[in-house]
């Protein structure tokens, strides 16, 4: 047996408990991981408290990302002591997931441990790290530089938006940083923005069009802000649309598109293929200034990770969380 939080259905809702799991209650895959090192993601909030319901098995062990070395594997690419990295793929929510000493999963759903970052590091990357860089690349695919304008980050001292708010720095950006936490200002300009926007400008339903303010965009948020958001896209920019903070609705309309092509950029780390995932890591590791991924990351222990899943949710995590698990 190993240790490891587990969430059950229950009549009108679910529970979750920290105890011991039996391996032979692992699900199949070809490659058996120590987890050394796992992260908390919104999604693994929604796992954690079921108000929305990602799990779809049960009894399911929540946790999306896990950094650790292989055991056991029936996978050509991986051998034992390998030291492998796991974002997505429905990993804690259809398959047992990373809050645990033990995972076993598909080998090809694996990237190696990139080099130049810790298997810490990578968790302190993990699924929120990894999927502002996707949102970076699409933008950089679209051919929206820093000399068009700014670029605006939505939900801005969550997980997603601190590395946002980084890698756009470090690639020349003017970053404007949107955020309801004004005591995270400082912080904020630790990490490279250069201005802070109150984001209850951003909130509540406003024109088609507005005042033209950013040329690209990265938002968590979603909803009421992202319509917002595009309406005050400048000409022929970009927005990469990543999240549901504020809600899973859109209610825009189709004036940014056809009066100022505006682009909307949609990003979806879950399944994103094995090149563009290694392409991706491969670019964290050069381009995330380790400085500041340490100043935007706290740690806890997978005994603690518990009592994270409604804070989350609430907005009151700053930054990126590393669960220390061996
Ligand atoms: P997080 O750390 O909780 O960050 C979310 C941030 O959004 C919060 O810190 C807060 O920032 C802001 N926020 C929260 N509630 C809000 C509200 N009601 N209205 C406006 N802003 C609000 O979560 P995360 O792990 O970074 O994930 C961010 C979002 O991206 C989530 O919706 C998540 O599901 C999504 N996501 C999607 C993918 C994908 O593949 N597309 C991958 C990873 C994450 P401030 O306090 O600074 O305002």
């Amino acid at each position: 047996t190993f240790k490891a939080w587990v969430v059950e259905k229950t009549e009108g809702g679910q529970t979750l408990a920290f105890r011991d799991f039996d391996d032979a209650d692992l699900m199949d895959g070809d490659v058996t991981v120590r987890v050394t090192h796992s992260t908390v993601n919104y999604k693994d909030g929604l796992a954690m408290t079921g108000r929305s319901p990602v799990v779809r098995r049960f009894p399911m062990i929540p946790g999306i990302d896990f950094s650790g070395v292989v055991e056991t594997s029936d996978h050509p690419d991986y051998r034992p002591g390998d030291a492998v990295v796991h974002t997505g793929w429905g990993v804690g929510e259809t398959h047992l997931g990373a809050y645990a000493e033990r995972a076993r999963v598909k080998g090809d759903w694996l990237v190696p441990l990139p080099a130049g970052l810790s298997p810490e590091q990578a968790m302190a990357v993990g699924t929120a790290g990894y999927t502002a860089m996707l949102s970076l690349m699409a933008l950089d695919a679209h051919g929206v530089t820093p000399a068009h304008g700014p670029a605006l980050v939505t939900g801005a001292s969550g997980g997603v938006g601190s590395v946002a708010v980084a890698l756009l720095a470090r690639a020349g950006w003017h970053v404007i940083a949107s955020t309801g936490r004004a005591g995270e200002a400082d912080y904020l300009k630790g990490l490279g923005a250069a201005e802070i926007l109150d984001r209850a400008e951003l909130a509540k339903p406003g024109r088609p069009l507005g005042k033209e303010r950013w040329a690209a965009a990265v938002d968590a948020v979603g909803s009421v802000t992202l319509a917002n958001v595009l309406a005050m896209t400048k000409a022929d920019g970009a927005v990469a649309a990543c999240g549901l903070a504020q809600g899973m609705d859109l209610p825009t309309s189709v004036a940014p598109f056809i009066l100022r092509g505006v682009s909307l950029l949609g990003i979806n780390s879950v399944t994103t293929p094995q090149s563009k995932r290694r392409e991706a890591w491969a670019r964290l590791a050069r381009e995330l200034d380790l400085e500041k991924l340490a100043a935007m990351t706290s740690r806890i222990r997978l005994e603690e990770v518990g009592r994270l899943g409604e804070a989350i949710l609430d907005g009151k995590v700053r930054g990126r969380t590393v669960v220390e698990v061996a």
